[in-house]
């Protein structure tokens, strides 16, 4: 069924180191500390006081140096408790550290600062964000995504190289509604933490209703997918996990929300109704830290509040259609897998791909075809490597990159229409997404600088501290972000 590239699990190319932090006010203030230390007087005497009074002079100088960076420092301004966090915070109430990982589909990064948000502002100042934001993993789609962030593969390893797509193989076709393990590779965290012996919860998250290994997506503690859930029934059903006996409450817990993705679509990134969904999001955080708060629990549970992916404004002028590339070659339906934002093109085997990108490129680059120089157009093996997108029978052949904003599509027709899209290269900063993340092991008030969805598997298996599965994410980026153990 042509997986025999894709059950390579162990990372086949070296993953990009994430970025470093040299901010980090933890670390200043170990160093400034060891360098006030004052050292011990080796001789008695008038040199010993002249020594003690310089070295006191000393002190004080690097004293009043060190109070004026740590309150003029951003971090500071954001909790002055920050520096206090040097090791983690130890658990009192919960036997065993527990994740809350909460998914807000197409929560772009800025779209915090739309509407008042002062729960997500709460878990902000009191926990660690990506400053810029999160970047999600191309395609930037909703399942390949939601995968990634719980495997820590790219899409070419854990096999959901699209929301749907055909297997060459056995002609079998994927959809958000497919279930069946084979479509399904790597080893998501659910799976990953009851391979230990240790209870997990998936309310919604794509992947969650396959079952497979260990994991057989038991009822109560994995709902099937229901978009009639009211988002406040699927807080009240995370909470109530925690009133189980202890032994019982997941230590991994996933929470979904399809908003603000579901009006991006249809109004764009910029209206009023994505203002009214972000408020709407936050107020879902509100309830679930409340409802942490009154068991006691808020600064026990870490919650790691992420989205998929962005979204960007798309309009009826930004078309290209593949009908007018005729002149140079014909592109029928039948060879298009996806159209739009990621353009996934699977000639019949019997014509050359290349010959199929040389065309295409000819016309769209020929000034003759509307906003041709808005896509290019790529064998998938000549993808640029940060993509990662190359590595599985899956993918099409041929693939096409769109400009920001820019949708594909067959023909002409008389709609006119303005919405919202995503999937396109996730170089594009709208395309980003967030990262906050508030626990034990999370310093209070830090930033961290932007880095791939991919590291998240690692940095919750280290949090829960279990052995993760073979994925692409980086081993040392945990010990970057997270406070190490006080013992
Ligand atoms: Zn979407």
């Amino acid at each position: 069924m042509g997986t025999a590239s894709l059950s390579i699990l162990a990372p086949s190319k070296p993953s990009p180191t994430p970025e470093k932090d040299p901010s980090n006010p933890s670390t200043a203030l170990l160093s400034e500390e060891s360098i006030t230390a004052p050292p011990r007087p080796s001789k008695p005497g008038s040199f010993l006081f002249t020594f003690l009074l310089v070295l006191t002079c000393i002190s004080v100088a690097f004293s009043v140096a060190f109070a004026f960076l740590y309150f003029s420092s951003p971090a500071s301004r954001g909790s002055p408790k920050s520096t206090l966090d040097v090791v983690a915070r130890p658990l009192s109430k919960l036997k065993r550290p527990a994740v809350i990982l909460i998914s807000t589909d197409g929560f772009r990064f800025g779209f915090q600062f739309k509407a008042p948000t002062p729960n997500i502002g709460r878990l902000i100042a009191n926990g660690t964000e990506a400053e810029t934001g999160l970047i999600p993993v191309f395609p930037t789609l909703t399942f390949p995504n939601h995968y990634s962030i719980v495997t820590g593969l790219y899409p070419a390893y854990h096999g959901i190289i699209n929301n749907y797509f055909t297997d060459p193989a056995t002609g079998d076709f994927f959809s958000m509604h497919s279930h069946e393990p084979k479509w399904w590779l790597g080893e998501p965290l659910w799976e990953t933490v009851v391979n230990h012996g240790l209870p997990a919860a998936v309310y919604f998250w794509p992947g969650s209703e396959v079952k497979r290994g260990n994991w057989s997506c038991p009822p109560y503690f994995c709902p099937n997918f229901n978009d009639s859930v009211p988002f406040a029934d699927r807080v009240d059903a995370v909470l109530g996990y925690f009133d189980l006996p202890s032994d019982e409450i997941p230590v991994f817990t996933t929470l979904y929300f399809e908003d603000p993705d579901h009006q991006g679509h249809k109004v764009g990134a910029d209206d009023p109704q994505i203002t009214d969904a972000v408020a709407r999001i936050d107020q879902m955080i509100g309830r679930l830290i409340d409802g942490l708060e009154s068991r006691g629990i808020f600064e026990e549970v870490t919650l790691i509040l992420v989205g998929d992916h962005g979204m960007v404004g798309t309009c009826d002028k930004k078309l290209v259609f593949l009908d007018d590339l005729a002149p140079w070659i014909e592109i029928p339906q039948s060879w298009v897998q996806s159209y739009s934002p990621l353009l996934a093109i699977r000639p019949p085997p019997d014509v050359s791909h290349s010959d199929v990108v040389d065309k295409m490129m000819e016309g769209l680059s020929s000034g003759k075809v509307e906003n041709g120089k808005n896509l290019k157009m790529f064998l998938k093996e000549d993808l640029p490597e940060r993509l990662h997108y190359h590595a599985s029978d899956r993918i099409s052949p041929i693939i096409g990159l769109l400009e920001e904003g820019f949708k594909v599509e067959q023909k002409r027709s008389k709609r006119k229409e303005c919405g919202g899209a995503h999937g396109y290269d996730n170089a594009f900063f709208s395309m980003r997404t967030i990262f906050v993340a508030h626990g034990p092991q999370f310093a209070r008030g830090r930033k961290i600088q932007s880095f791939e969805n991919v590291h998240i598997y690692n940095l919750i298996t280290s949090i829960l501290k279990i052995k993760g599965a073979a994925n692409n994410g980086s081993e040392t980026f945990p010990s970057s972000v997270l406070l190490p153990s006080a013992n």
